[in-house]
């Protein structure tokens, strides 16, 4: 380096041909090293699963599989990637994989069945595809979609396998820490944001004071909006803005959509539900077992011995998940239909209003790395009543089959005697 800077002036010259070529391959050499040490190699496997993202189907224990069991690290990679949000930040390659790295140890710490890296990566996925199918993205500035993103990869960050209460109950130090107050929620933001004070995961090291402080009121809006105890505030505030000329407060909305994602299993396939159920009725039982080791009453839901999975279930989805997703679906159409109709005025074809959509679009679009598709995610594309038929249909379906279940007196589950009675007491009632 030296050499070249003192002789700047003068063209480069080389003995010979091959002390020519010998430089030429150095370098190639050289470049291709430090790639893949700063990139991330997908794995053919994981290459292929990835190529359902975009998809409400999307099989998280696919790509766990398929990677090793970092569906966290890859999913959080891919969509940095597919946002052009490592670009657009400046983040360093090396302090995302760092970061994404220590998230699935702090997820694994407690070693939960339900509450691990791949709920996390679940929950990301589908908040990328809320935000790409209701076309809310075009209406997200691209700190608002890194918030989003990043909210979701963290939004469970260290937790214990335990609830709230059983923190509040036991004393524990971050209950005393946090006063009671959304005890979990205040750690998985705390804890994350400290792994960034180390110099090599600080992924937000290039951001301006405003956009860090701006992304930091965001991500801990949206995690402590997370927190099951808000549910019914929460949309109760957001069905009454519905009502507002002011419309829809930005922060609220992408709030709503994390909590939506978090709680969105039951919306989804049978057998990803299915198989996410039992996992979070393992982890409750798993805390029963520690109230009753402990002295204290079961929690709701905690005793293995005579929860009804089947009728729980049903309860959540008529009482929490319906209105929730019905909500959403709600205030995704009273922001987008009218961004549609504008950009549909415009003389483009391609509806292509700022120069911050087109980016969007064009890096949203054919990226897959066999480049063989390339779908349409601009705004004329959005199919509002498609997004939101699907969903419809899926908790129906699987609300059908939990009441075929409970019907059957859920024979694969343990239950004492008085569940059996009152089960055949609700049976005899639906036929009399
Ligand atoms: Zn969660």
């Amino acid at each position: 380096m030296g050499m070249m800077k003192k002789k700047s002036e003068e063209k480069p010259k080389f003995r010979s041909i091959v002390h020519a070529v010998q430089a030429g391959i150095f370098v190639e050499r050289m470049y291709r090293k430090s790639y893949h040490m700063v990139g991330l190699a997908y794995p053919e496997a994981v290459i292929i699963t990835l190529k359902d993202v975009d998809k409400w189907s999307f099989d998280v224990f696919a790509l766990n599989e398929a990677s090793g069991e970092h569906s966290l690290k890859f999913m959080i990679y891919e969509l940095f990637t597919r946002y052009d949000l490592i670009n657009r930040f400046k983040i360093p390659v090396s302090c995302l994989i760092c970061f994404a790295e220590a998230l699935e140890v702090g997820y694994s710490k407690y070693k939960n069945p339900y509450h691990n890296l791949i709920h996390a990566a679940d929950v990301t996925q589908t908040v990328h595809y809320i935000m790409l199918h209701t076309g809310i993205m075009h209406w997200l500035t691209e700190l608002e979609i890194l918030a989003m993103v990043f909210a979701a990869a963290i939004h469970d960050y260290e937790h214990t396998g335990t609830t709230n209460n059983f923190h509040i109950q036991t004393r524990s130090d971050v209950a005393l820490l946090y006063n009671d107050r959304s005890v979990l929620e205040n750690h998985h933001v705390s804890a994350a944001y400290r792994l960034m004070q180390e110099e090599e995961m600080n992924v937000l090291i290039n951001l301006s004071k405003d956009d860090w402080r701006d992304l930091r009121n965001l991500v801990i809006e949206m995690v402590l909006s997370t927190d099951m105890s808000g549910h019914f505030q929460q949309i109760k505030n957001i069905r009454n803005s519905l009502q507002q000329p002011e419309g829809i407060d930005k922060a609220k909305t992408m709030s709503l959509i994390l909590h939506a994602a978090d709680i969105s299993h039951p919306a989804k396939s049978w057998q990803l539900h299915h198989r996410w159920t039992m996992a979070l009725m393992e982890e409750f039982f798993l805390q029963g077992d520690k109230e009753a080791e402990l002295g204290l009453p079961f929690s709701p839901l905690c005793d293995r011995k005579s929860t009804m999975v089947a009728q729980s279930q049903i309860g959540f989805i008529d009482f929490i998940v319906e209105p929730t997703f019905s909500l959403l679906t709600d205030s995704t159409e009273k922001i987008i239909t009218p961004l549609i109709e504008e950009a549909s005025k415009t003389e483009t074809p391609s509806y292509g209003a700022s120069s911050v959509d087109l980016f969007r679009r064009s890096n949203m679009k054919g990226t897959m790395n066999d480049g063989t598709y390339s779908p349409d995610y601009s705004l004329a594309s959005v199919d509002l009543k498609s997004f939101k038929n699907n969903l419809v249909d899926i908790i129906q379906q699987n609300k059908e089959r939990w009441k075929e279940l409970a019907a059957q007196g859920e024979p694969d589950l343990h239950k004492n005697s008085e569940d059996l009675v009152n089960a055949e007491e609700k049976h005899a009632d639906t036929h009399s």
